[in-house]
Parts: structure tokens; sequence; C-alpha cells
């Protein structure tokens, strides 16, 4: 277990207070509590942060988390309390920028009703979560390294006979015997016909000879999570399996050429949907081209040709285009990647060729 040190910790509630300096808030009140963990190091279930604007704060939880916020939250006051929000409001005055993105009704009438004004935090901290710092990299490659290699020893067999829900489980547990704290998410285990369903929830379907099966799966260390997509063939690729499978790997390798530094993320957007126009299978693609990664499994950027922004070193994200015929099958092929000034760094390093599993 590793958590970000006090420097760290500090150095993020500084670039928070440098985005709030356009809003001309008193502080900001950090709701979201993967936003609240990200600022303070606190990884319970209820907390928030007022930060104000000369970067003095107040950590807020409930007496669950007295030993627990003591041990994870250096560098702020601490208080506890039963009514984070009333007592939140109470310590409040003037205008306060608000994760408006996240905060409910109820507690935006109790700012309001408290005197406290409020102006959206435009999802400063989400933007600060996009640039990884190398704690952050370091636990987001442990849980990549850690999820390839659950993966490559369930491939090894044996695969048929088995349902969708005993692979899939034996693949959770692959990956808490090497080290996870957790799953990153439901894992997707999809056989046959079932692969053409994008996030298809394991069954007891058993997987057969000349199936394609689609895993989608990840481990979580430290808070961060993985994000990985393999599709194997079981026996031998026919040629449909094989024509499909070459016009994803063709798709991802092109949308992940185009994540640099400085590249705008609609490029990539572009460069790996053209690889499936050209193929003839765009209309099959009906799912989102890529994803920011770290303390969330879906976070910002989102790979979009609506996103007008650029990328950033040291951003994680993934890239996980595919194809989905009903009835018939699907590939999709995601890695969890690490955008630099060059070629972005594969983190979930595994071969994208088509593997027939014995
Ligand atoms: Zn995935
Ligand atoms: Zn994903």
């Amino acid at each position: 277990m590793s958590a970000p040190t006090a420097g760290q910790l500090v150095d993020r509630r500084a670039r928070a207070v440098d985005a709030l300096t356009a809003l001309g808030a008193e502080g900001l009140l950090v709701t979201t509590l993967v936003n609240v963990r990200y600022l303070t190091g606190f990884t319970g279930s209820n907390g928030a942060l007022l930060l104000a604007a000369d970067g003095t704060g107040t950590f807020l939880t409930d007496g669950r988390y007295r030993d627990q916020a003591a041990d994870e939250v250096p560098g702020l006051d601490h208080h506890i309390t039963r009514d984070l929000m009333g007592d939140a409001a109470g310590r409040m005055s003037g205008l306060w920028a608000c994760e408006t993105h996240t905060l409910s009704v109820d507690v935006y009438a109790q700012l309001g009703a408290a005197g406290v004004s409020t102006v959206p935090a435009a999802r400063i901290v989400e933007g600060l979560r996009e640039v990884k710092d190398e704690g952050e990299i370091d636990a987001l490659r442990r849980a990549c390294r850690l999820s390839v290699e659950a993966l490559n020893g369930l491939l090894a067999g044996p695969l048929l006979g088995r349902t969708e829900t005993d692979v899939a489980r034996d693949l959770e547990w692959r990956m808490l015997e090497l080290g996870a704290e957790g799953i990153a998410f439901e894992t997707i285990l999809a056989s046959g016909p079932n692969s053409a369903i994008p996030h298809h929830s394991p069954t007891d379907r058993v997987l057969q000879t000349g199936d394609l099966v689609k895993a989608d799966f990840g481990a979580r260390v430290d808070g961060y999570h993985a994000d990985c997509t393999r599709t194997v063939v079981l026996g031998t690729a026919d040629d449909w399996q094989r024509e499909v499978h070459a016009a994803v790997q063709a798709s991802q390798a092109a949308g992940v050429s185009a994540l640099r530094e400085d590249a705008p993320v609609a490029a990539s957007d572009e460069a790996a949907r053209q690889v499936l126009a050209d193929a003839g299978w765009l209309e099959q693609f009906t799912t989102g081209l890529g994803h920011g990664v770290g303390l969330q499994i879906h976070e910002d950027p989102f790979i979009s040709h609506r996103h007008a922004g650029r990328l950033a070193r040291r951003t994680t994200l993934t890239m996980e285009p595919g194809i989905y015929v009903p009835g018939r099958g699907g590939v999709r092929i995601e890695d969890t990647l690490l955008v630099t000034s060059g070629d972005p760094e594969v983190l979930t390093t595994m071969t994208t060729d088509l593997l027939e599993i014995a």
C-alpha cells in the first residue's frame, strides 16, 4: 500500500487553489469523494474538504474515521461531525466554488439557506486528476501489470467446457492472488454470440470450440484502476473472425499512435474511426473509443470527436475500438496507455495479435 506523500497532497491543493483564482471564490468545497481522496489522501467513505483560497483547509468526516483520517490526512485541520454538510455550511461565507456536477439538490439548498453563494467549480479537480504524478503512474503500472499476468495465466487454460461466470471469477481470483486490492469493475466475459454485446454480464453459457471470447477486466491497486480487453478464439479462427479482429487491431494501433503530448484528443478518435470506416465496419462500432483512467475507472478525458482539448503528458487513458455484430459475435481490443512526448507507453503490455486458444 502506498499513499500520496504530504508534499504531493500540498502540491495538488496548491494547483486547485490556482485554478480557483479565476472564479473569485473564497474557497472550494470538495464533496465528490474521489476528489476528496485526491486532495487529502483520505480513503474512507464519508468526507469533505473546505479548501480556502489561501491554501489552508479543513477536512470533515464522521467519528468512524477519526483515527483513519489522523493517519491518512496530513496538513489540514480535522473536524469530526455527524452533520458533514451542516458543519461545512457553518464554516463558509461569501462566494464558494462547489462541485455542482455531483452536489445534491438538498446540499445546494442547505448552502443557500446558510447564506452561502455558490459558483460551479467547473470540474477543477477532475482536470487536475487527468495528469498523473509519479506515485499514481506507479500504482497504475502495477495494476496493469498484474491484470495482464492474470489474463496470461487464465489463457493457459483450460477454457473449453467452462461457463462464462466460472471463467470470469477465475480471472478475478487470479488478480487478487497476484496482489490486487480488488477488481476495477465487474468483469465482462462474453463468449460466442454474447461477444457482440459490448458490456455483457457473464452467464452460464458454456465456452465452445469456435467461440470468440472477449474479456474486459482490470485490477485495482492503491485505488488506481487497470482496464484491458482482449478477444481470443477457442480453436482455429475462421476467416470472418480474422477479418474483424484485424480491423479492430489496425484501428486500435491507429488510435494509439495518435495519443501523444499536445495532440488534439479528437485526432485519435478520427484516426481509429477512419480505419474502421475504410474496412467497412464503422457502423458496427457502437461504443466510446476511450477514457481517462485513474482513481476512477472512467474519468476525464473521454476520447471523442467533440473533445476540443489537447492531450497532456502523464495522462493515462484507454483506447478500445470494437466491432459488434449482433447475433454473431464481436471483438474489442483495449489497452491502458500513458501519454508521453513520443509514442504512448502501453501499460497493459500484451500482444494484440489474435490468439487461438487450444
Ligand atoms: Zn475495459
Ligand atoms: Zn475502458
